[in-house]
């Protein structure tokens, strides 16, 4: 309910950031399975929820299932809700019905939901019983994907904590890559960390549950995505060493990345670069073609993904766009530090939200382009406004010098959609 103006990170000219603690719009932490699912293959996410958690699921990921699905809510029912069944007993009659018809589950993650919380079903009790009944065919590990005060990228730094318990010790030296990435991009940075000479390069989550990356204080650690706060802390406490930088968004980003990592293992700064040189140029020409659309427009960022940073960061810089605002739901100093860096100094960043207060600086600015959650890209296009769903650009690759000018498609394509019906 509150505003407060806080000093940014770095750079005493640089503008206040403004603080807001009040009605946010935003989704879930449960929405990170929707990429999640995707991305360890062998994992099975089990929501313990209400319909609402279904419904949520479904809409969010129904038409994107194409084979077995890999998630699923377990309904706590009101008769649950009173206090009038045994709910351990059911959660592990629900599990064991599931494993039975699907052997093929080797980590089975019970996601915990507001409804969860609320009646204080204690799921990590319940992960620890059932590892021990169904190990060694599947690990069974917990965390909360929750929408009480959280926001919907939460879910993955949830999740990826869980697994820093069970990953193995080493002391071998390696390269760390934390969060999600789909397959693409992940193939690209290890193709590019093996011609510039870094490794051995693994990645956090893994494709499949059985080839957990080892940790330990050989270990260098670097950040595919600004919202892991908690994996980071964890990883840290099993001895990696973070190595801070922008993240690989756009040319510059993948670039600064790119060369952090390396140069942090030791790598040749010329071979490095001759590594990256193709990947930047295809980039570079990626991006260009979108530049005439962007270049000059007014962009406003609500706070969603906490990607709102770097993409504001790559706009600015490589489109020419003019940032109003950019909000973001929580600011991670010590990993955005690179980015800070970056952004024009008369940044209007703000933190939190508050979202009556936040509509009527937007709707006053007129932005050419919102940013926003699904809550409020209708009504936005509906007064008028051009609008990108942040959400989509967690389901989209955005990552890496091969994805640069798709990224910036699609920011162009509510422009576009938007001329073609105004003709
Ligand atoms: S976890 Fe909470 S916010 Fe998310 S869908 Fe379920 S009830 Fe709604």
């Amino acid at each position: 309910m509150s505003a407060v103006v806080a000093r940014p990170p770095s750079g005493c000219d640089a503008p206040p950031i403004l603080r807001e603690r009040g009605q946010r719009e935003v989704f879930c932490g449960l929405t990170g399975i929707v990429w999640l699912h995707r991305r360890i293959q062998d994992a099975f996410f089990l929501v313990v929820g209400s319909r609402t958690c279904a419904h949520l699921l479904q809409s969010a990921a129904g038409v994107m299932i194409f084979a077995e699905p890999r998630f699923a809510t377990a309904i706590i029912e009101e008769r649950d809700l009173a206090g009038r069944a045994d709910m351990d007993d059911e959660l592990d009659r629900v599990v064991g019905r599931l494993l039975e018809r699907r052997p093929d589950i080797r980590m089975l993650f019970l996601v915990g939901s507001c409804p969860s919380e609320v009646i204080k079903l204690d799921l990590s009790r319940a992960a620890a019983r059932l590892t021990r009944q169904f190990l060694p065919q599947t690990r069974v590990l917990s965390y909360s994907g929750s929408g009480i005060e959280t926001t919907f990228t939460q879910g993955e730094d949830a999740c990826l904590a869980s697994l820093v318990p069970e990953l193995p010790g080493s002391d071998a030296k390696q390269l760390l890559v934390a969060g999600a990435l789909p397959d693409a991009v992940e193939a690209e940075f290890a193709g590019l960390f093996a011609q510039a000479g870094v490794g051995p390069v693994r990645f956090l989550p893994p494709r499949r549950a059985t080839e957990l990356p080892a940790v330990g204080p050989g270990t260098t650690l670097i950040l595919a995505q600004p919202f892991l706060t908690e994996t980071t802390r964890l990883l840290e406490g099993r001895g990696a060493r973070l190595v801070t930088a922008p993240f690989p968004i756009g040319a510059e980003g993948t670039t600064l990345w790119l060369q952090a990592a390396a140069l942090a293992m030791g790598a040749d700064a010329a071979r490095v670069e001759a590594a990256m040189a193709p990947g930047i140029a295809r980039a570079k020409a990626g991006v260009a073609r979108h530049r005439p659309m962007l270049e000059g427009r007014r962009i406003f960022f609500f706070p969603d993904s906490q990607l709102e940073i770097p993409l504001a960061r790559f706009l600015s810089r490589e489109l020419g766009m003019e940032l109003v605002e950019v909000g973001t739901p929580y600011l991670n100093r010590q990993h955005l530090a690179g980015e800070f860096e970056l952004l024009p100094s008369n940044t209007q960043i703000s933190e939190g939200q508050d979202v009556d207060r936040q509509l009527d600086r937007c709707r006053a600015a007129a932005p050419d382009l919102v940013v926003c959650g699904l809550g409020l890209a209708n009504p936005l296009e509906a007064e008028g406004l051009a609008t990108k769903w942040s959400i989509e650009l967690l389901f989209s690759p955005i990552h890496g010098f091969e994805q640069a000018g798709d990224l910036a498609g699609l920011f162009t394509r509510p422009l576009r959609r938007r001329a073609v019906l105004e003709v």
